[in-house]
């Protein structure tokens, strides 16, 4: 394993925990990590900037994205298409930053398979009642949309066991507090400063 290597932290939850809210809040806190903005044909929210929050492609573009293989994972999430490129997560890795994904079950699936390391993190509302008045609150879906996202929340939950954490955005403060907790602890693991360890290697040591 390359230690100077960023990680890769992928997180996931139903739409309307607040993942783009408490993401925001550590990218404030922290100068080492960058968030990898998707790929999708869903139209763009009122606000949302074209490379910001998302890069909006038409469906050819995306076919062909896929088709030259620059997408590190991809998943249809209600009738549109969501992924991530690949060339941005190796680069921003290969100079040590840490790259976070907001992406969905299926998409995070695809990641673990592709690369085991990644830290996968689940956020989720304190109740599927909160949930639907975050839905409603954010105003910017219809009632169809706000709908099947309720319904796709039930069935992510049910998914689930497959990340390593969860994250509980009831007080924002709280919740960007342990997001950005597991990224202090997984960069504090054993593995991770063993160089500092071994007298010949480290540079900090002289026994
Ligand atoms: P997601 O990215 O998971 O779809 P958003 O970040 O867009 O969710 O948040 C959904 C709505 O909930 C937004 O209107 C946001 O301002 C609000 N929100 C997020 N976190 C909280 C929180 N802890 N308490 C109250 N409202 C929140
Ligand atoms: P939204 O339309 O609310 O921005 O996003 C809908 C869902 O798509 C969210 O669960 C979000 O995490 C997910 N998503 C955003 N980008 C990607 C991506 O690149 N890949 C996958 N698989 N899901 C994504």
């Amino acid at each position: 394993m390359d230690e100077h290597r960023g990680k890769l932290i992928v997180v996931s939850g139903p739409s309307g925990a607040g993942k783009s809210t408490v993401i925001s809040k550590v990218m404030e806190r922290r100068s080492d990590l960058c968030f990898s903005v998707s790929a999708t044909t869903r139209k763009p929210r009122e606000g949302e900037v074209d490379g910001v929050n998302y890069f909006f492609v038409t469906e050819a573009e995306f076919d062909r994205m896929i088709g030259d293989d620059e997408l590190l994972e991809h998943a249809e999430y209600n009738r549109d298409n969501y992924g991530t490129p690949r060339a941005y997560v190796e680069e921003k890795r290969r100079a040590g930053m840490h790259v976070l994904l907001d992406i969905e079950v299926q998409g995070a699936r695809q990641v673990r398979e592709r690369v085991p390391e990644a830290i996968k993190i689940f956020i989720i509302p304190p109740s599927l009642q909160v949930l639907e008045q975050r839905l409603r609150g954010r105003g910017t879906e219809d009632e169809e949309q706000i709908q099947r996202r309720l319904a796709r929340a039930r069935g992510e939950y049910r998914e689930s066991d497959f990340y390593d954490y969860v994250v509980i955005n009831d007080d924002l403060e709280t919740a960007a507090t342990e997001l950005n907790a597991i990224i202090t602890a997984e960069l504090c693991r054993y593995a991770e400063r063993k160089s500092y360890l071994i007298p010949e290697e480290s540079p900090f040591l002289n026994f």
